[in-house]
């Protein structure tokens, strides 16, 4: 054994993210996904009194079941495509990465399996390797969606205790037929099927969520997270909606008292806003669309998106198109399959200079043409 006593295949690796560079930098950041409104004064004032009054009983441990926060939650939910929700149906911890790893260290282990299809978000295989669960992916069709023979095949095959679907998909933007999620809760028995819409609120008007699906199968469970269309990441709140026996399983493995009570309290607040809060989402959706407009214009390949990013390409070296789109300060993500880059969207403002800056990077080098 070598010190740090780091496990044998963890040695050598980095922790995952995105490179942060300083908005002095690269003062147009839309590499992320972040919402670029914050949450606006009314809301900001009402988690600041609430946050003030959380504070002055931060010598107890905070309720460790959140009952408040779940109910509230529920709420939420019922009034986007939950259908009859209830509060022993939601469970929330710091973040909705957090959610997924408490699902795998409940759901997989060694011996078992967790499944995805590529191109897939990039934290679910890390999730596999921290609880030690065998981490296995299909793939995808063209435009990104499944092709569920496929899909259904390697879930027979591979029987996987864990199924993990981001909808819309990180990072093409691609959100799941319902079609899809049913053949795949169908085909994995007694496994749980995943479909993680931290994006579910930039959904297009006729793509449906997966909560409608709730239900009908067991085995489905739902994420949310308040870090995008909230306009709340740094405040780290993501939840789940499932079957009450999936949230009873799970608060076998969470950490005591995990979600404190500055964060319940500002959660709680920020729910009581939620119109607020949401209203910028229809912005971000038509800014989301007319993007995808103009970049197909140029001739690119742009994947459907339900999200508040957009993939497009392809190029024979993104990474000096992501160079050049930085040196004119705009951060931007590369990720994905190769050739493609990720645009997250902002404001009209900085989708602006977004636009400037691709022309300008596209027209000043021959090199960076299309593939
Ligand atoms: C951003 C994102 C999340 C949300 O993560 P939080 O931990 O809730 O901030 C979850 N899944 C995907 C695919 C994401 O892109």
């Amino acid at each position: 054994m070598t010190f740090p006593p780091l496990r044998e295949e963890l040695r050598g690796l980095e922790p995952y993210g995105a490179p942060q560079i300083s908005p002095e930098l690269a003062p147009v950041q839309l590499n992320v996904n972040e919402n670029p409104y914050g949450p606006g004064p009314e809301a900001a004032a009402d988690v600041a009194h609430a946050v003030g009054e959380a504070v002055a009983t931060l010598n107890r441990y905070p309720d460790r079941e959140f009952v408040a926060l779940r109910a509230a939650l529920a709420d939420y939910l019922n009034a986007d495509g939950g259908r009859g929700i209830t509060p022993d149906q939601v469970w929330a911890a710091n973040g909705s990465n957090e959610v997924m790893l408490q699902l795998l260290q409940a759901f997989g282990g060694p011996g078992r399996v967790a499944l995805s299809f590529a191109p897939t978000y990039s934290m679910y295989p890390e999730y596999a390797r921290d609880t030690v669960t065998e981490w296995v992916v299909g793939r995808r069709e063209a435009d990104f969606t499944l092709d569920l023979d496929h899909a259904r095949r390697l879930v027979a095959e591979r029987r996987p205790s864990v199924v993990l679907l981001p909808s819309p998909n990180n990072p093409t933007g691609t959100a799941l037929a319902p079609e899809a999620i049913t053949a795949l809760c169908e085909a994995a028995g007694d496994g749980v099927v995943v479909v993680d819409e931290a994006y579910g609120e930039f959904r297009r008007a006729g793509t449906p969520s997966a909560l409608e699906l709730l239900p009908d199968h067991r085995n489905l469970v739902v994420t949310r997270t308040m870090s995008k269309a909230f306009a709340l990441a740094g405040a780290r709140l993501g939840y789940l909606a499932a079957d009450p026996a999936i949230c009873d399983a799970v608060r076998v493995v969470r950490l005591p008292y995990h979600l404190s009570s500055v964060t319940q309290a500002t959660a709680l607040a920020a729910l009581r806003h939620a119109p607020a809060l949401l209203a910028r989402v229809e912005e971000l959706r038509a800014e989301r669309d007319r993007t995808v407009t103009w970049l197909r214009g140029l001739g690119l390949d742009v994947a459907e998106s339900d999200a508040n990013f957009v993939l497009f390409g392809t190029f024979a070296d993104r990474h000096a198109v992501w160079q050049g789109l930085l040196d004119r300060g705009v951060l931007i993500r590369e990720t994905g399959p190769s050739g493609w880059l990720r645009v997250s969207v902002g404001t009209p403002d900085e989708m602006g200079q977004f636009r400037t800056a691709l022309t300008e990077v596209l027209e000043s080098d021959p090199n960076k043409e299309l593939s």
